[in-house]
């Protein structure tokens, strides 16, 4: 019989772990001739998530639980869930309900068709500040022009997956993984998947505005050198500035020969901490390549490997 795994990242969710469990576990029961499971990542979370789901697993051997030493954020979470399948078909969904559950039936049949992964792509996001959805929006517009490979706009982690996808994504050794980019990278047969974004059941966003410039800034350093090559651009600009200035100083301007001097100074000053500042966030995630310490540390395990 064929297999569903869906993995589900948890950071503080106790007001949602129950329901998120139910409605997982009626979709998935309703889903004729398919075997399933359901893998929990606690984040790192002290609430009670862990708590509750440990409650759940002893009642309910299809609930799998991985949790973490401490946060580590959502896309190691749901990497860790992806190295803990053993499903044929693979579904990364949030807790909170705003993707809904009760889609998996559909996306399942376009993956019997053939399609390898399903990506859902939001035509409405309901309950979301202004703020994030402009912020989300221009995100996905920068990132596809200096993208070398085409990321689907408007998507998230929302998707369902091949096995075969998600065994090239496991081989992958990048530790600051942007998983809606990678899923790109790795090609395969894609599908986009139209559906509206609710609000979140319960509770307030875990992505904090840290968060997400750490998960722009991967999707963007991961998927283009458009940023290194833009130094030249850079020194251009400066090169322009310091012949313009060169005329007006010499030309029309002999009196104000200190002040000039002193404004192209700081100018150019601006220009090489700035291309320094680009160079330095590669040299960062050179570093915690090389450093090669592990993206998440698995604290306990629960109906895991039995
Ligand atoms: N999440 C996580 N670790 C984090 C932040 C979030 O595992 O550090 C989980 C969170 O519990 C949820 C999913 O990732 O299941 C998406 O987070 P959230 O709903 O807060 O993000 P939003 O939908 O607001 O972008
Ligand atoms: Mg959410």
């Amino acid at each position: 019989m064929k297999k569903v795994s869906v993995v589900v990242p948890m950071y503080y969710e106790e007001d949602i772990v129950d329901v998120c469990y139910k409605e997982l576990t009626k979709v998935l029961k309703g889903i004729k001739g398919y075997d399933y499971e359901i893998i929990c990542i606690n984040d790192g979370s002290q609430d009670k998530t862990l708590e509750l789901l440990e409650a759940i697993a002893k009642k309910d051997k299809k609930l799998k639980v991985l949790s973490f030493s401490r946060n580590f954020g959502h896309q190691a979470a749901v990497s860790a869930g992806l190295k803990v399948v053993t499903g044929d078909a693979i579904v990364i969904i949030d807790a909170d309900l705003q993707d809904p559950p009760s889609l998996i039936p559909d996306m399942l049949k376009l993956w019997e068709e053939g399609y390898e992964v399903i990506y859902g792509k939001r035509k409405k996001r309901d309950g979301e500040s202004r703020f994030k959805l402009f912020t989300a929006k221009m995100f996905y517009r920068i990132l596809n022009k200096l993208s070398s490979v085409h990321i689907p706009m408007d998507t998230g982690d929302f998707r369902l997956v091949d096995r075969k996808v998600v065994d090239v994504m496991n081989n992958l050794p990048e530790h600051n993984k942007f998983l809606r980019g990678l899923f790109s990278f790795t090609g395969f047969k894609q599908k986009e998947f139209l559906y509206e974004r609710h609000e979140r059941f319960a509770g307030q966003t875990k992505y904090t505005m840290k968060k997400m410039v750490k998960l722009a800034s991967d999707g963007i350093i991961g998927f283009s050198y458009k940023p290194l090559t833009f130094i030249f651009v850079l020194s251009m600009i400066a090169f322009i500035t310091f012949i313009a200035s060169f005329v007006c100083i010499f030309v029309f301007l002999k009196h104000y020969l200190i002040p000039l001097l002193i404004c192209l100074f700081s100018f150019n000053t601006f220009i090489i901490l700035l291309c320094l500042w680009i160079v330095s966030i590669y040299i960062s995630r050179i570093y915690d390549e090389v450093k090669n310490r592990p993206s998440y540390i698995v604290d306990k395990t629960i109906n895991i490997g039995e």
